[in-house]
């Protein structure tokens, strides 16, 4: 079983964990970069009094790299002798530059304890062949994700990085049930196998589809296409992230949310992120996720500002995880402003398909006039995807309900633009859901 004690309620999990960020202090108060950063606060006794802690920022963990040495090539925030790390590993560097991050032997070791507990609640067990689908070894979802699945006990078939029909043929050849992808992949990747193989996917073994990297796996229309493109029972909808712990939340077979399995490693604070005041684990709460983590040697991270923004789907799984669970709404940075309405673009997708999944391929995007673009004073132009062999008349019906549906939902006007498939370039890692033309 993962290490969350089932008998053990949320409360008592962040209480316990709570004892562990005054041997942490202790530790950073030793790096002179750290103790200018936490001179003014105390080992916490309630979690209330983490709010006096200062945040840290991706900016910062960009700006500490900076500060790079011949003793510390990974900047400021690394905190053992470069001969003390393991292993380094690499944010995916789709929302700027890379960040590298050294791991210690034991940080390397409670990696894989972690991310094999994700993987587990995601379904990998003993007598599993999970196919990894990534080519690169050094992010997140590359070199940890492997040990995670060999952690959780599952056979790794890490089948990434090769031409598509190989990568198709290692699929029919070893006789895989878990596969693990980002959602855009997982659907694209079933087409190419059937052109590869001549066969459709869902004639091959897969069981469980574990898709993370991305939001979207949850949403009841790219969940549905997914089951269907492979033939699949399960859709485990999985997240993390690499500044922290790449497998941090992971969906159980209640399918209802994604419960958090990083205990006790890390520490999950939700927050308000205009008020940055906690919002209480409810039913229906949304906010902004804040790690810590407690345990990692080489370069911990003190309240980081994910930008992701959740909303608790239960506080009591009928798993008997006593965690609760979320799906992942958007990113505080994705927001988009029309005359005054936020809006993510995730929620628009969702509304869309909702309206008009008959007709559309389920791949969309939002386009910007430039990167920066936050506010949209005119209707937000979504080029959508639509089916090939579609009647003219019944798919200009379903795009004006979708624009009918999302004015009306989340009151923002969007220009829909249907487009040819295969329009949409589909990554085999993230897929932008938005997207200034002329910048990558
Ligand atoms: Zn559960």
């Amino acid at each position: 079983m993962t290490a969350l004690a089932q008998t053990r309620t949320w409360e008592s999990t962040q209480r316990e964990q709570l004892k562990e960020f005054g041997p942490l202090l202790e530790r950073l108060r030793r790096h002179e970069v750290w103790a200018a950063r936490i001179d003014e606060v105390a080992e916490p006794t309630h979690l209330d009094d983490l709010l006096a802690f200062p945040f840290t920022t991706k900016e910062d963990l960009r700006a500490a790299q900076a500060e790079r040495s011949s003793e510390h090539p990974l900047g400021a925030f690394q905190l053992v002798d470069t001969r003390e790390l393991s292993q380094v590993t690499s944010s995916s560097g789709t929302t700027g530059a890379p960040t590298y991050f050294g791991l210690t032997q034991s940080d390397v070791r409670r990696w894989g304890a972690r991310i094999g507990d994700a993987y587990r609640v995601a379904g990998v067990a003993p007598g599993s062949v999970a196919a990894l689908t990534t080519g690169m070894a050094i992010v997140a979802g590359g070199l940890p994700y492997a040990d995670g699945i060999r952690h959780a006990g599952g056979t790794l078939a890490w089948i990434g990085g090769q031409t598509t029909g190989r990568m198709a043929l290692g699929m029919q050849r070893l006789g895989i049930d878990v596969l693990v992808a980002t959602a855009s992949f997982a659907a694209h990747f079933a087409e190419r196998c059937e052109q590869e193989l001549g066969v459709p996917a869902r004639e091959l073994s897969v069981r469980t589809v574990i898709a993370g990297g991305e939001p979207g796996a949850g949403v009841p229309h790219i969940r549905r296409a997914i089951l269907d493109a492979w033939g699949a029972t399960r859709v485990s909808e999985f997240m993390g992230l690499g500044d922290i712990l790449p497998a941090m939340w992971a969906e159980c077979e209640v399918g209802q949310g994604m419960h958090f399995t990083a205990a006790p490693d890390v520490f999950v604070e939700l927050i308000d992120p205009v008020t940055l005041e906690h919002v209480p684990w409810e039913l229906g709460a949304t906010g902004e996720a804040i790690y810590t983590t407690l345990l990692r040697e080489a370069s911990p991270v003190l309240r980081f500002r994910s930008r992701d923004q959740l909303q608790i789907t239960s506080v009591e799984c009928a798993c008997g995880l006593a965690t609760p669970t979320m799906r992942c709404v958007g990113r505080t940075d994705d927001m988009l402003i029309y005359k005054a309405m936020n809006v993510f673009p995730s929620a628009v997708r969702e509304v869309v398909l909702e309206a008009a999944s008959g007709v559309l391929s389920g791949t969309m995007r939002i386009r910007k006039d430039f990167e920066a673009q936050v506010r949209f004073d005119d209707d937000i132009p979504l080029e959508v995807e639509l089916r090939d062999d579609l009647d003219t008349g019944a798919a200009d019906a379903a795009l004006r309900a979708a624009s009918a549906l999302v004015r009306e939902r989340l009151r923002v006007r969007v220009a829909i633009e249907p487009v040819p498939v295969g329009v949409i370039p589909v990554s085999d890692y993230k897929n932008a859901l938005v997207y200034a033309p002329g910048s990558s």
